[in-house]
C-alpha cells in the first residue's frame, strides 16, 4: 500500500474513476465513500432524508483530499424516477458513471405475525427495488461506455435470516438472484454489442454480504441481544464499517474484472 505525498490517500485504484454511494454519507456507506475517495474516485453520495448530516460529511471529505471531486445527491431509492434522476445527476455533476454502490437500507423489525404490510412494503421498496432501479439506470449508461462496477450491499440475514426480519431477509436474498441476472445480462449485452474484450476492465457486478457492523443501524439493537448476536461470531466482535469498505474498493479496482455475480462474505466468520 502505497500514501501519496501531500494527500491522505491510501492509493490511486480508482484514480480518474466516478463512483456513486447510496446512502454514502453516514454507517458503512460513509466508510465506502472515504475508502473510494482514498484511492483516488470522485464520490457522489446519495443520501435519504439527513441533509445536515449529508453536508456535514461532504465537508470533511473535501478537506480531507482538497484536490478531490465530491457530491450529495438527495433522493429516495424507494422511488424509480428518483433513482433515474440521481444517477442522471451524477452524470451530468461529473461527466460519467464508472462504479455503483448500492447501499442504502433500512429495517423495520418486527415477528411475520405482527408485520404490517407497510412493514413489509416499505423494506422490500428500499432496499431492493431501490437496488433495481438505481442499477437498471446506471446499467444503461455502463453498457454504452462499455465498462462498470456495481457492487450491491447485502446482509449475512439475507443468507441465514433472522427472527423479526422476514421483510429484511427477503429484501436481502433477492440481492443475491438481482446481482447474478445483473451480471449475466451485462456480459451478454456487451458480447451482442461486440464490446466483449479480454483487455477489458469489464462490467462486473457483485455483492457483499457484511455480518453485524457498529453503526447506528446496529445501535437500536438491545446490548443483550448484542452480547448473545457476538457469541456466534467466531471472531467475537462486530465488525468496523471501513472493513466491509475495503472489500468494495477492492471489487471496484480495474484488476478485478474477472469476479462477477459473486457474493463476498465480511462477517467475521459466521456463515461458517
Ligand atoms: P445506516 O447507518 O442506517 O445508513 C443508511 C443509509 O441509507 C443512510 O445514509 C440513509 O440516508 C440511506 N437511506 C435509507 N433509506 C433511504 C432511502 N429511502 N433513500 C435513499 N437513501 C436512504 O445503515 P448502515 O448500518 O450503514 O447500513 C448500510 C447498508 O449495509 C444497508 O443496506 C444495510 O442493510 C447493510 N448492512 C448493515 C449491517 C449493519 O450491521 N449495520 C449489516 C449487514 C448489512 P439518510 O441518513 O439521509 O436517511
Amino acid at each position: 500500500m502505497t500514501t501519496d505525498q501531500g494527500s491522505r490517500r491510501t492509493g490511486s485504484k480508482l484514480a480518474d474513476r466516478v463512483a456513486l454511494v447510496t446512502g454514502g454519507t453516514r454507517g458503512i456507506g460513509a466508510a465506502i465513500s472515504r475508502s473510494l475517495a482514498g484511492q483516488g474516485a470522485t464520490v457522489a453520495m446519495g443520501y435519504g432524508r439527513d441533509h445536515e448530516r449529508a453536508q456535514e460529511f461532504l465537508a470533511e471529505l473535501q478537506q480531507t483530499y482538497p484536490d478531490g471531486a465530491f457530491s450529495v445527491h438527495p433522493g429516495n431509492v424507494a422511488t424509480a424516477d428518483d433513482c433515474r434522476r440521481t444517477i442522471q445527476d451524477v452524470i451530468d455533476t461529473h461527466g460519467k458513471l464508472d462504479i455503483l454502490v448500492n447501499n442504502a437500507g433500512i429495517t423495520r423489525d418486527r415477528t411475520v405475525l405482527k408485520m404490517e404490510d407497510d412493514d413489509w412494503d416499505s423494506v422490500i421498496q428500499v432496499n431492493l427495488s431501490g437496488t433495481f432501479y438505481m442499477a437498471q439506470a446506471a446499467l444503461k449508461h455502463m453498457l454504452e461506455r462499455g465498462t462498470g462496477r456495481i457492487v450491491n450491499v447485502s446482509s449475512i440475514i439475507g443468507e441465514v435470516g433472522n427472527i423479526g426480519q422476514a421483510n429484511y431477509a427477503a429484501s436481502k436474498s433477492g440481492l443475491f438472484g438481482l446481482t447474478k441476472t445483473l451480471a449475466r445480462e451485462a456480459v451478454f449485452h456487451l458480447e451482442r454489442a461486440g464490446k466483449l474484450q479480454d483487455n477489458s476492465i469489464g462490467l462486473t457486478v457483485n455483492t457483499v454480504t457484511p455480518g453485524y457492523v457498529n453503526t447506528e443501524m446496529v445501535e437500536a439493537v438491545p446490548e443483550k441481544v448484542l452480547d448473545k448476536i457476538k457469541t456466534r461470531i467466531p471472531m467475537a466482535r462486530l465488525a468496523d464499517p471501513e472493513e466491509i469498505a475495503r472489500v468494495v474498493h477492492f471489487l471496484c479496482a480495474d484488476r478485478s474484472s474477472y469476479i462477477t455475480g459473486q457474493v463476498w462474505g465480511v462477517n467475521g466468520g459466521m456463515d461458517m
